[in-house]
């Protein structure tokens, strides 16, 4: 029982130790692995790593090339000089020597010719001072001699006493390789203490480069409706970045201005709901006190009610039609039909409601257009409305239709009260309402004009407006039209 139970202990511990030893082995393996993730995953998020690894890498080629340079140019050089001052001598001495071997022997003694072959005109070896069977000008040879044996041979025919010989000189290059060998080392080594000093001014200003992008990430982040204002940082010098921060600063302007102005619309709004519905809360309790049994009071209030229910309908097709524009599902049911249809039948229409106002029409000439019918008499009905509701009893009023280059043109001119220079640029606002008018019991939302403006931009058109206080307004509304016709009634 109890040797059972020691040579389980014995395995538990040989278990143990080898797990160790697995992990203990597997350790740099993990290591490198994590290594080569984490370095991927840099490269893939991060542009500062991306710039200095880049950098980094031409560095190392330019080394690379520079040590190749350098230390072949030096060898190529160097044999350049041998050829041109060692070997011419040897060729002579030759010439001299030949055919005294003992001569030829001894030019082996000082220097750096370790042997000489020779060979008649068909090549067969006549002499060599080794032990030379084949004559070699083949450049796989002399590379492979160079390379193996460092020895240059150098092969060449020359002449001695006017019979023509092949020779093959063995030099030993041993020297002149190592010293080539060490300036690639030291042109490495230099570029290795280089790239210490290299690295860290690369990685700095890649990372001085990439700051203001992390800056910009970072305080857009922070950007909410709350604090809308927010705005990048511009300062400094004129590059790209700054370019990218100020076109970014200016889209945040038009989007708070379009925040803003829809926080102002939906606060108008409700403002211009608040009033009827109060009207009517009034009028109700009014009705619960007293209007049961006196009928003025019933009469009144129901009149009242009935009136401003109609406003409050009126002000909340208005905002509809407003907000389907907004969300761009107003549709047009365009057709083809001439521009006199709809001018007549406004002529009479005001005509019939208005008798306090001295009205001209005149319509020049006719034109089809292609237009949402019902959409642009609504249009031109709130240029009109605005003009008698702003012209007091006995004013002019002229309205007269003519085509002018591309336009059929709808004037509209009155005698009224005119609009101020500064309010001018703000009538076409949603429930803008001019300071003359707002004090005068005209009624009206402020959203006429913008509806229009809405309807008129919608079939390509143009409106273009004069005014001078105390003397009038002039408002032109300008749709393309398809083809002049002559008025005909
Ligand atoms: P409203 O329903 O208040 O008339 P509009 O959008 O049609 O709203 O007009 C906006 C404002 O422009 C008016 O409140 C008024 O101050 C000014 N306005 C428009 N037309 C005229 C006009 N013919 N004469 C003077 N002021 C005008």
């Amino acid at each position: 029982m109890k040797k059972v139970k020691k040579k389980n202990n014995i395995l538990k511990l040989i278990k143990i130790l080898m797990k160790t030893l697995i992990s203990i082995i597997l350790y740099p393996i993990k290591l490198f692995v994590k290594f080569i993730f984490g370095l991927l995953k840099r490269l893939k998020f991060s542009i500062a790593f991306k710039i200095s690894t880049t950098y980094f890498i031409l560095y190392i080629v330019v080394i690379l090339i520079v040590a190749f340079i350098t230390s072949n140019g030096y060898f190529i050089f160097e044999m350049n000089k041998f050829n041109d001052e060692i070997i011419i001598e040897d060729i002579t001495k030759l010439q001299d020597y030949y055919p005294d071997k003992k001569k030829v022997e001894n030019m082996l003694v000082k220097g750096k010719l370790k042997s000489v072959s020779m060979y008649d005109r068909n090549l067969n070896l006549i002499y060599s001072t080794d032990k030379e069977t084949r004559y070699s000008d083949n450049i796989i040879v002399i590379l492979e001699n160079l390379i193996y044996n460092k020895e240059y041979v150098f092969s060449s025919p020359i002449e001695i006493e006017n019979s023509r010989y092949y020779i093959n000189f063995h030099y030993s290059v041993e020297d002149l390789i190592y010293d080539a060998i060490r300036i690639n080392a030291l042109v490495l080594i230099s570029g290795a203490f280089g790239l210490i000093l290299f690295l860290p001014i690369v990685s700095r200003t890649s990372y001085k480069l990439i700051g203001p992008i992390k800056n910009m990430t970072e305080i857009t982040k922070t950007i909410t409706v709350n604090n809308i204002n927010t705005r990048l940082d511009i300062k400094g010098t004129q590059d790209e970045l700054k370019d990218l921060s100020q076109t970014f600063n200016e889209m945040m302007d038009r989007i708070e201005d379009g925040y803003k102005s829809q926080q102002q619309f939906v606060s108008d709004a409700s403002h211009e709901l608040r009033t009827p519905i109060a009207v009517i809360k009034g009028y109700v309790n009014m009705l619960d006190r007293w209007g049961k049994n006196d009928k003025d009071v019933l009469e009144e209030s129901i009149g009242a009610i009935k009136n401003e229910t109609e406003n409050m309908q009126d002000l909340i097709e208005k905002l509809l039609f407003i907000a389907r524009s907004d969300k761009q599902t107003l549709t047009y049911t365009k057709e083809d039909f001439k521009i006199s249809e709809i001018l007549l039948e406004i002529e009479k229409e005001t005509k019939m409601i208005d008798n306090k106002h001295k009205f001209y029409f005149k319509f020049y000439n006719d034109a089809s257009i292609y237009a949402d019918k019902n959409r642009i008499k609504q249009a031109v009905r709130i240029f009109i409305d605005n003009a008698m509701k702003f012209t007091p009893e006995k004013g002019y009023i002229m309205v007269s239709g003519y085509t002018q280059n591309d336009y059929y043109i709808i004037k509209v001119e009155d005698t009224g009260i005119g609009i101020e220079k500064k309010d001018l640029s703000k009538i076409f606002d949603r429930l803008y309402r001019a300071e003359q008018s707002r004090s005068k019991e005209v009624g009206g939302h402020g959203l006429g004009l913008s509806i229009a403006k809405i309807i008129i931009l919608g079939h390509k058109g143009k409106i273009k407006v004069k005014s001078t206080v105390g003397k009038g307004s002039e408002f032109s509304i300008m749709i393309p039209y398809l083809e002049k016709n002559s008025l005909q009634i």
